[in-house]
């Protein structure tokens, strides 16, 4: 039985990674860390029955245990808000943490469990990109793995094993183009929340789905993949390829791109994740290739999407760049999730706050903190003079 733990059990990929340990039916879950949706965590608690659970705070407490008494089962031992986290991503009998929670919240907890060894599956790449230089180095201090559950970065991951690092040319990350692929700038700046949120191949929590929509998510993965592969921003390509069929590539000196394929459903990597290195069979359909008409490809508009851009910008200007990027496109992602701001606007607001700031090194975790707390503030007050002045 190997254990684990989960931060973000109730999100789009905690349920999928706990619909992967039932089909495998060897892992153990140890603790889980869930935020303020007490329905699904009590049915998940009910079920898994964790020793230890964390939730946002003493109201959701209160609601988690209601819901524990109407399905009569026990309260396990709980832990609240940040510190909760920790406590779930450090439990002494935790082997593997999933890093499923979203944006900068799960910092800490993940660089906490990666400082005590702890094997990281990691989806919640915000975190990587807030401070990799910080958590890459606590993970070769400690001995930590982190094993991406980012589709892209997974395939990234499985074309690399067994080449030579100085063998590979470049790595591709592929990208569905998201649902404005096709639409002009001022169609993408008028969308809809609606609109916005109806991602074409994935499903996925709101701000991953929104990120895709703006292809900062793929900018993100561009940080991501620096700090997973230790390639630089000249060396990491995006493509977009729309059928989501292969998650990414590797290109090798001698002109050969290996690439992966598979079904889009994230059971897949977080499979692989937990499992590495060994393969198992899953529970999903295999891909029917026969079944595949056509793969296409072609170059992202930088124009049309000029969050991809400012990721490049971020990562080759480096210290605390990227994690200024990152936390002033939270603050802009929920702004317009809010119905505060257009879509257009989140790109103006990611490149305002990134000119404002002068990076610095971004080794501690001090610096990194501060870069984040200055870049939301700074975005914060531009949503509030935005609004003031319309
Ligand atoms: P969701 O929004 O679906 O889930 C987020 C999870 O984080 C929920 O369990 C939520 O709890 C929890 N959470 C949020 N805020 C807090 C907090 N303050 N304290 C404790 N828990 C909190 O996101 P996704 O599952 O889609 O994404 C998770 C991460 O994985 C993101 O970083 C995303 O970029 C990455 N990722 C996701 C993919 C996907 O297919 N979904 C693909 C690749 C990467 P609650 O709901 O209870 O409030």
């Amino acid at each position: 039985m190997r254990s684990i733990s989960i931060l973000g059990s109730t999100g789009s990929i905690g349920r999928s990674t706990l619909e992967v340990v039932e089909h495998l039916g060897d892992f153990r879950i140890v603790a889980m860390a869930a935020g303020r949706n007490m329905q699904t965590f009590a049915e998940q608690i009910a079920r898994f029955r964790p020793e230890l659970v964390a939730c946002d705070d003493s109201a959701c407490l209160e609601v988690l245990k209601q819901e524990l008494d109407r399905l009569g089962s026990p309260l396990p031992n709980v832990e609240l808000n940040s510190e909760g986290l920790v406590a779930v991503a450090t439990h002494p009998d935790v082997e593997t943490v999933v890093s499923a929670t979203v944006g900068a919240v799960g910092f800490v907890p993940t660089l906490r469990a990666i400082e005590a060894g702890k094997r990281i599956a990691l989806a919640n790449k915000e975190t990587l990109v807030m401070a990799g230089e910080l958590m890459t180095a606590a993970a070769a201090k400690s001995g930590a793995e982190i094993l991406p559950v980012d589709s892209e970065h997974n395939a990234i991951h499985q074309c690399l094993r067994g080449e030579r690092p100085k063998e590979v040319r470049r790595l591709i990350l592929t990208a569905s183009g998201g649902p404005f692929r096709t639409k002009t700038k001022e169609e993408m700046a008028n969308a809809t929340r609606e609109e916005a949120l109806n991602h074409p191949n994935w499903s996925m929590g709101e701000k991953i789905t929104i990120d895709s929509a703006t292809l900062m998510n793929k900018g993100l993965e561009v940080i991501e993949a620096k700090w997973l592969f230790g390639f630089d921003a000249d060396q990491i390509s995006v493509i977009v390829h729309p059928q989501s069929v292969i998650h990414s590539m590797v290109e090798m000196i001698d002109g050969s791109i290996i690439a992966q394929l598979g079904v889009t459903d994230m059971k897949h990597p977080i499979q692989y994740a937990l499992t590495y290195p060994d393969r198992m069979q899953n529970c999903l359909e295999p891909l029917d290739l026969a079944g595949l008409r056509t793969l296409t490809f072609e170059e992202p508009d930088l124009d049309r999407f000029p969050c991809l851009g400012l990721a490049y910008d971020a990562l080759t200007r480096g210290g605390t760049m990227p994690a200024v990027l990152n936390a002033a496109n939270e603050v802009a992602v929920r702004a317009f999730l809010d119905g505060k701001i257009r879509l257009d606007t989140i790109a103006e607001l990611n490149r305002a706050v990134m000119a404002e700031h002068d990076p610095v090194d971004a080794s501690s975790l001090n610096s990194v903190l501060s870069a984040d707390e200055w870049a939301r503030e700074r975005a914060i007050i531009k949503i509030e003079k935005q609004a003031a002045a319309n």
